[in-house]
């Protein structure tokens, strides 16, 4: 094979391994050779398995020849994991001080269920503490830097899982989204990225942030990996008593094409899928290469046999108030549990209250900080109903709005973020600039529905800009279909940065 085995997709390095072109141990020794050359300008990891994912590409080659791997899809591929997903025997930080030294010794139900199938987690990726934050900038152990122009920040919080896959460290990436955290990233970083439905992927062994929005999602280059990632981790969990019993479409390798065994299937064309356009996405303020990519996007979807028809949604302004009082609220509940006792670092002292005291006091960050203060506050007893209730109340017709408008629709079409990807610094001094990043990601967290986010061209600094389709509940395969056809048509999903 002539090609860097480190640009393959998911779904041809799955065909290498199985046809015997390749084997896992020079698959994911590719991967780690690309990680250590590209890590020191990129910091995409936190912590790397190397030795461990070598051993276990050893086996998956020896389950290759033998033929007791046959069952399994994801067999030898390796792959990154966010580090607020916990993997057994690797540390979890959720890039924050607080846990550090935490080794989980458990396995968070999305991540085991792929290396069920097969997959080699070959480390933890970078993230902004706990989650919160859009950027990374929020990492206690340093920033993810862009690998289409190292001033720029990858997005957040998944920004080192989605650095790794636009990198080619690895062929996908596991993230999640409570607020736009798969989308946005993918959005900067010119990859796939989709937030199921919330309920679809267990949550257990995800480090909580708010756990009304949190979702496991995954990362990859095209919405083909991203189906197949995304088909093997979601599904009911006994552990997770949100997880929802609703069929999971089904994905069947057969050889190297893709065929699907459920009823909606993925090929194109998209005669009679009805996208809608919703005005309130297009506001002022957005890149005007943005909204050029996205409105180009819809057209080329439109030529595939889409019908498209302009909506509204007209709750979407009250996103990002809302969110902001419900999670800092779920996450200050949450976060009660870092102790300095139970897990990770610990400061000491004499007085049990005092190695509370110290340990929060100085282990936590203060983006983390501000978010358990603001949440208290919209929780205590004085303010609940003037905060949080409202805030819930409105979140209510938020959703509404998503189910008014699928009456009428199929998929929502709509920009991921009002920018490109941002320089380094750009909102650090500035939270409210910085949450209004997320405006556009917010909604669908809200209303607990999938969004994939894929790349739809670049601006004129070359830096990729992506669109997002929402769906309804459990409609993932409805996204990715639509995705998928987009992609045999052009090749943004196919661009590498140059390193
Ligand atoms: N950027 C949003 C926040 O800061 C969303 C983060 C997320 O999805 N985890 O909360």
């Amino acid at each position: 094979m002539n090609l860097e085995l480190t640009d393959l997709t998911l779904m041809q390095a799955i065909e290498a391994l199985r046809s015997g072109e390749i084997s896992s141990r020079e698959l994911t020794r590719a991967c780690l050779e690309r990680i250590e050359k590209l890590e020191p300008s990129l910091h995409a990891f936190l912590h790397l398995a190397a030795e461990s994912a070598l051993a276990q590409a050893d086996e998956a080659d020896r389950q290759q020849v033998t033929g007791d791997g046959q069952h399994k899809p994801l067999l030898g591929i390796p792959i990154a994991v966010k580090d607020v997903l916990a993997v057994e025997g690797l540390p979890c930080t959720a890039g924050s001080k607080i846990l550090e030294g935490f080794v989980p010794p458990f396995t968070a139900t999305a991540v085991k269920r792929l290396q069920e199938a097969g997959a080699i987690a070959i480390g933890k990726t970078n993230t902004d503490e706990f989650a919160m934050g859009s950027s990374t900038e929020n990492s206690a152990y340093g920033m993810t830097h862009n690998p289409w122009d190292l001033t720029r920040v990858p997005g957040g919080s998944s920004g080192g899982s989605a650095a790794a896959v636009a990198a080619r460290m690895v062929p996908a990436a596991l993230g999640t989204d409570t607020g736009g955290s798969v989308r946005q990233p993918a959005a900067f970083c010119g990859v796939t990225g989709l937030k199921p439905t919330y309920g679809r992927v267990s949550r257990y062994g995800l480090v909580a942030y708010g756990s009304s929005l949190d979702v496991a999602g995954a990362l990859g280059h095209t919405a083909e990996d991203v189906a197949l990632l995304f088909s093997i981790m979601a599904g009911r969990d006994a552990l997770d008593a949100t997880t929802q019993d609703v069929a999971v479409p089904t994905i069947d390798l057969v050889g190297a094409t893709l065929a699907v065994a459920s009823g909606r299937g993925l090929a194109p064309p998209l005669h009679g899928l009805r996208i809608g356009v919703p005005r309130e996405y297009f506001v002022r303020g957005i890149q005007v290469e943005v909204e050029a990519g996205v409105r180009q996007a819809v057209s080329v979807l439109e030529g595939l046999g889409a019908e498209v028809h302009e909506i509204s949604l007209p709750h979407s302004e009250y996103a990002l108030p809302v969110y902001y009082i419900i999670s800092p609220a779920e996450a200050s509940a949450n976060l009660a549990r870092y102790d300095g006792i139970r897990y990770g670092s610990r400061i000491q002292a004499e007085a049990m209250w005092d190695i509370f005291y110290r340990t929060r006091g100085r282990k936590f960050g203060a983006e983390v900080e501000r978010r358990i203060m603001l949440g208290t506050y919209a929780l205590s007893a004085g303010y609940y109903d003037a905060y949080y209730g409202q805030a819930q109340k409105v979140r209510t017709l938020i959703k509404r709005d998503f189910e008014q408008a699928f009456e009428r629709v199929d998929v929502i079409a709509a920009p991921v973020a009002p920018t490109t990807a941002f320089p380094i610094g750009a909102h650090r001094d500035d939270p409210l600039a910085m949450y209004l990043e997320d405006v556009f990601t917010l909604p669908a967290n809200l209303a607990g529905v999938p969004g994939l986010a894929f790349p739809v061209g670049f601006d004129g600094a070359g830096l990729p800009v992506g669109m997002q389709l929402m769906g309804q509940h459990f409609h993932e395969d409805v996204l990715l279909r639509a995705a998928h056809a987009y992609q045999q048509v052009t090749d943004w999903h196919m661009r590498a940065p140059s390193l």
